[in-house]
């Protein structure tokens, strides 16, 4: 959640079908949803909090990204809740099968956001409506909160995409007193001239409700915002996420948004109507759930996050 404010009821978009995304998973990655399934029936669920660093349920047969990509993921993560400082402009890219390409990762929120609530609060045009600059972020119950969340998963995708040659850029790296707004974040994207966006977040949403959605934005053509050109792009880059997302992870779809798709449309976000490049959000998990909480602690499984997303851009740009 964060990105809507406290009073914010999210629209609950109601889809009669689940075609879309059941098949895109089916076509991209063979296995994934059965691979969850499996990992379910096996009582095998991660949420030891813990890191043990047990392998999810991972499909060898279908990966579409070069066996370096999935090694990398084994490599041992950093677990540190705090992450240490680096510069959030691009660094020098490798040689690799993504070379020229420009990813640009949009951690959410910002941990120094609680200590500028005022400053957050402030209004920015975001193309059909005004809306609050940036919010404070969830957190677990346990006080994790969403903005060490999204930095560190924002840390660990770097590290996979710049091994696969991606020009990797962050739109925050914790080395600002707060934020970037909203609408400066989509900013941030398109001045970039970037292959694919993506905006990381954790969910602040009732216990009981778990798992993860991808936001993909809607059609809106309205004063400074025309998502029109990147609906479609923006659509596939979600689906790949989701689909590979399942695959690492063995996380299910979102059991409260999305009608089990993990795909939900939205045309609120600033984020979204603001871009000119094709871009979704990720809720990775539901932190105020105790069982999508201990997922979310688990740098073990960040790491599998990290990857899933990682594969699902690498998937939708080399086509
Ligand atoms: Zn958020």
């Amino acid at each position: 959640m964060s990105y809507v404010g406290p009073d914010f009821d999210p629209p609950q978009p109601r889809r009669s079908r689940r075609g879309p995304f059941t098949v895109a998973v089916a076509a991209l990655v063979p296995g994934a949803l059965a691979g969850w399934l499996v990992w379910q029936a096996v009582g095998n669920d991660s949420g030891d909090g813990g890191g043990s660093g047990k392998a999810g349920p991972r499909s060898s047969s279908s990966a579409p990204v070069s066996p370096s990509a999935s090694a990398t993921g084994d490599s041992k993560p950093r677990t540190s809740a705090i992450p240490s400082p680096t510069p959030s402009t691009s660094r020098p890219a490798a040689s690799g099968p993504l070379k020229g390409k420009v990813v640009v990762i949009d951690p959410g929120h910002n941990p120094g956001n609680f200590q500028h609530t005022s400053e957050i609060s402030r209004q920015v045009d975001i193309g059909t409506n005004r809306k609050e600059c940036d919010t404070t972020g969830t957190s677990t119950n346990a006080g994790y909160t969403e903005a060490q969340f999204t930095l560190d998963v924002a840390h660990r995708m770097r590290t996979i995409l710049e091994q696969q040659g991606a020009t990797v850029k962050f739109t925050q790296d914790g080395d600002r007193a707060w934020g970037p707004c909203v609408d400066e974040r989509a900013r941030i994207g398109n001045a970039a001239h970037a292959d694919a966006v993506v905006s990381l977040h954790a969910d602040g949403s009732s216990a009981g409700n778990r798992g993860f959605h991808v936001i993909l934005p809607g059609a809106v053509n309205e004063g400074a915002a025309d998502t029109r050109p990147i609906v479609t792009s923006s659509r596939d880059l979600g689906e790949r996420i989701a689909g590979l997302f399942v695959r690492e992870t063995g996380s299910a779809p979102s059991n409260y948004v999305g009608d089990g798709t993990g795909l939900v449309v939205r045309k609120d976000l600033g984020g979204l109507n603001l871009s000119t490049v094709p871009k979704v959000f990720i809720e990775c998990g539901n932190m105020r759930d105790s069982k999508d909480a201990a997922l979310l602690t688990s740098g073990a499984w960040r790491q599998k996050a990290a990857r899933g997303i990682s594969e699902g851009i690498v998937s939708f740009l080399r086509g």
